[in-house]
C-alpha cells in the first residue's frame, strides 16, 4: 500500500496524542478529528483507509458517527474499528446496530493498537489478491467490485461481512470454526473473541434474507456454508 491515512476521532487529548504517536511511529499518516461531527466530515471528505472512532463523544457520539458513515454510499463499506471504555457495549458496538468492524476496549496498549490496525488493512490487501467471482444459485459475490447480490438484489455489505460471507462460501460445505474465521476475516486469533464472529454472523444473516440458511451453525465448532439450500 501507498499512504496510508488512518483518521482518529477522539475528544480525549491524552490518548489522541499517543494513537497518533504510535500510528505515526508506524508509517502511517494520520487524521485527527476531536468531536464526531469533525469526524464524519472528515471521513467523508478525506476517504480514510481506516476509521478508529471513539464511543463517547461531543456534538455526535460514536453510534451516530458509524451510522452516518454506513449510511453514505460512497463510505460505507469504510473500516472502523471502535474505542470503548465499557465492555458490556462491545455487543453493541459490533453487533446489529452500529456495524463496525473491530473493536479496542480503553485502556489498551500501543502495541495491541498496531496490531489490530496492521490486521484490518492486511484484509484490505488480502481482498485484492483473492478476487475471483464466486457463484452460487441465487449469491453472487465480486470480490473485484465488492459487490455481493442476493437474489439478484445489491446488498450492502460492511468490509467485515463481505470478507465473512467470502470465506465461508469459498470453502463451501466445510466447517470453518471460529478461530479459522477469525484468522483468515480477522487476522488474528485471541481469547474472548469467538462472539465477535456470532455477533457477524448474525448481522450478515439478516442481511441474507431468504439466503440465510446457506449458513449453518454447526454447535460447539462453527459455521459451514452450504452449497446448496434445503428445499
Ligand atoms: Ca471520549
Amino acid at each position: 500500500m501507498s499512504q496510508v491515512n488512518i483518521l482518529v476521532v477522539e475528544d480525549e487529548q491524552d490518548i489522541l496524542d499517543l494513537v497518533e504517536y504510535n500510528l505515526q511511529q508506524e508509517g502511517f499518516h494520520v487524521l485527527r478529528a476531536t468531536d464526531g461531527l469533525a469526524g464524519v466530515q472528515l471521513a467523508k471528505k478525506e476517504r480514510p483507509d481506516l476509521v478508529i472512532l471513539d464511543l463517547m463523544l461531543p456534538k455526535m457520539d460514536g453510534k451516530e458517527v458509524c451510522r452516518s458513515i454506513r449510511q453514505d454510499g460512497e463510505t460505507s463499506t469504510m473500516p472502523i474499528m471502535m474505542l470503548t471504555a465499557r465492555a458490556e457495549e462491545i455487543d453493541r458496538v459490533i453487533g446489529f446496530e452500529l456495524g463496525a468492524d473491530d473493536y479496542l476496549t480503553k485502556p489498551f496498549s500501543p502495541r495491541e493498537l498496531v496490531l489490530r490496525v496492521r490486521a484490518v488493512l492486511r484484509r484490505l490487501k488480502d481482498k485484492v489478491a483473492s478476487n475471483s467471482l464466486i457463484r452460487f444459485p441465487g449469491i453472487l459475490i465480486d470480490p473485484e467490485k465488492h459487490r455481493v447480490e442476493i437474489d439478484e438484489q445489491d446488498v450492502r455489505l460492511t468490509a467485515t461481512e463481505f470478507r465473512l460471507l467470502q470465506c465461508l462460501a469459498a470453502n463451501s460445505g466445510n466447517v470453518l470454526t471460529r478461530e479459522d474465521l477469525l484468522d483468515q476475516v480477522w487476522g488474528y486469533v485471541y481469547d474472548g473473541y469467538a462472539r465477535t464472529v456470532d455477533t457477524h454472523i448474525r448481522r450478515l444473516r439478516k442481511k441474507m434474507g431468504n439466503q440465510q440458511e446457506r449458513i449453518d451453525t454447526i454447535r460447539g465448532v462453527g459455521y459451514r456454508f452450504r452449497p446448496e439450500l434445503l428445499q
